[in-house]
């Protein structure tokens, strides 16, 4: 399980594994955590007490430390697994839904004619409708979009990131998600 790494602020930072989250534990590098522990870490007997040390780990946990101020303006990275995930697997052009590997990154504004490879121009397209819109803009090609592109917000972006996301990471992140997104579907 993936551990919400979040700033002081609350603002989500990243997926880290277990591992990395008690390597924070340990080192008092923790402000705050939310949800209830989901699992607990043992490690070697403290020579001390004679008690074995023991980290429980917290599906959200934000780190201490300053907090970058430009971080809220930046754009999620593209890439082909977040773009999928983020039009539900569904062909902007045929409306159906396919395994990841039968779709593409369809560029709405074909890169050879000044389109850009961003969030707002790339759209997911089963490889059938790509072939056949081809070099086209979607009115030449007399082809019509089923929904639009948009560019997920950070915390969306973690969304899109994550691999098996617990209950309590899900709620966090949603609350943040604007409504008119595609992840509330
Ligand atoms: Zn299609």
């Amino acid at each position: 399980m993936d551990v919400l790494q979040l700033d002081v602020s609350g603002r989500p930072q990243a997926w880290i594994s277990a591992k990395e989250a008690a390597v924070l534990y340990a080192s008092d590098g923790i402000a705050w955590t939310l949800g209830d522990a989901f699992t607990v870490l043992r490690g070697g007997t403290q020579r001390r007490t004679g008690l074995q040390s023991r980290i429980e780990l917290h599906p959200i946990v934000a780190v201490r430390g300053s907090v970058p101020s430009r971080a809220w303006r930046q754009t999620p990275a593209l890439s082909n697994p977040k773009l999928f995930a983020r039009d539900r697997q569904v062909c902007a052009y045929c409306g159906h839904a396919f395994h990841s590997d039968d779709l593409t990154r369809e560029h709405i504004v074909p890169t050879s004619r000044g389109g850009h490879d961003t969030w707002m121009n790339c759209i997911t397209a089963c490889r059938p409708c790509n072939g056949h819109k081809g070099n086209r803009l979607p009115e030449e090609a007399r082809m019509s979009l089923y929904y639009l592109p948009y560019v997920p917000s950070l915390h969306e972006d973690m969304i899109l990131r994550g691999r098996r996301i617990l209950a309590d990471q899900m709620e966090f992140l949603l609350a943040s998600v604007p409504r008119n997104s595609r992840l509330h579907g």
